[in-house]
């Protein structure tokens, strides 16, 4: 497994005693696995991507990393977030650059080569996300979808392993959020990295992902682990009228709803769909 939590969970301290945030939780994810996160406000999304990353302790459990503990922040982690991140008086070729010098000021011998082979993969990454006629642009000369790729790049500039993204297209228009999944599938089914992506936003979950962790109000726990039983290859736009795709929808949609309607119940309330077999599918 790439990464493995096991009993991982976590409490703040509070006036009126300890407030559970998310209740322990076992996951285990494979290499290459891209896996959703779904669930209400506050169930603790963000807080076990915090953990995984090594950001913050938890209260209870342990997660591995190819086997060994996380105890901290690293160069196989990288993040990106729904906030504005870059840093607003470097340019996006300094600012994609950043994390690099930051492992430069631990390990300085041996810099020439990789110096320019760093450089070079800066501006591979650049290319790759559409910004290189703004590298030497500031992030305020951008949109917010270009900020977003700018801090795609950053992410991915030191190669990790793996990808916490929490909620990273949530503030962009449907239109930029669309070029941006393109953009993002494109990138992992290169690279196999593995990530957890939370996201408010069904669709955006079942046409990113190969599995889907849905979790209930806080303190979180998992409901429900789902695989995306469609093809990725096959995900677009046309894809959001596939009957298996509205079949998983309806599933996921059931389990944050917190009510067990039949099938065809939940056809008529959330599709107005008469027609749909009230077996299901899988
Ligand atoms: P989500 O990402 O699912 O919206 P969070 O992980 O941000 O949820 O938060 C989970 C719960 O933990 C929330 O109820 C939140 O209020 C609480 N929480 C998060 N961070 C802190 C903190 N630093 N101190 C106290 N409570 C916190």
């Amino acid at each position: 497994m790439k990464l493995s939590l096991r009993g991982v969970g976590k409490s703040y301290p509070g006036r009126r005693g300890e407030t559970s945030a998310l209740f322990p939780l076992d996951m285990d994810v494979r290499e290459g696995e891209f896996i959703s996160l779904v669930g209400p406000s506050g169930c603790g999304k963000s807080t076990l991507l915090h953990i995984v990353a090594g950001l913050e302790p938890a209260t209870t459990g342990t997660v591995d990393l190819d086997g060994e503990r996380v105890l901290g922040p690293g160069a196989e982690i990288g993040l990106m977030f729904q906030q504005q991140t870059l840093f607003p008086w470097l340019s996006v070729r300094e600012n994609v650059r950043f994390p690099l010098t930051l492992a430069h000021r631990r390990a300085r011998a041996g810099a020439a080569d990789r110096a320019r082979q760093e450089a070079a993969r800066v501006d591979g990454l650049l290319r790759l996300v559409g910004l290189w006629d703004f590298r030497d642009s500031l992030p305020a000369e951008l949109s917010g979808g270009m900020q977003q790729r700018a801090a795609l790049a950053r992410a991915l500039v030191g190669q990790p392993e793996v990808l916490l993204m929490d909620e990273p297209f949530g503030a962009l228009d449907a239109q930029t959020r669309e070029d941006m999944q393109e953009l993002l599938l494109h990138l992992i089914q290169h690279h196999r990295i593995t990530t957890l992506f939370v996201t408010h936003d069904v669709d955006e979950a079942l046409l990113l992902s190969d599995r889907v962790v849905v979790f209930s109000e806080r303190p979180g726990r998992v409901l429900a682990s789902l695989d995306v039983t469609f093809a990725r290859q096959a995900r677009s736009s046309e894809l959001k009228l596939d009957e298996a795709f509205l079949h998983q929808k309806r599933e996921i949609l059931a389990l944050l709803r917190g009510r067990a309607r039949t099938e065809a119940q939940r056809d008529r309330l959330l599709f107005g769909l008469t027609n749909t077999s009230p077996e299901g599918g899988s």
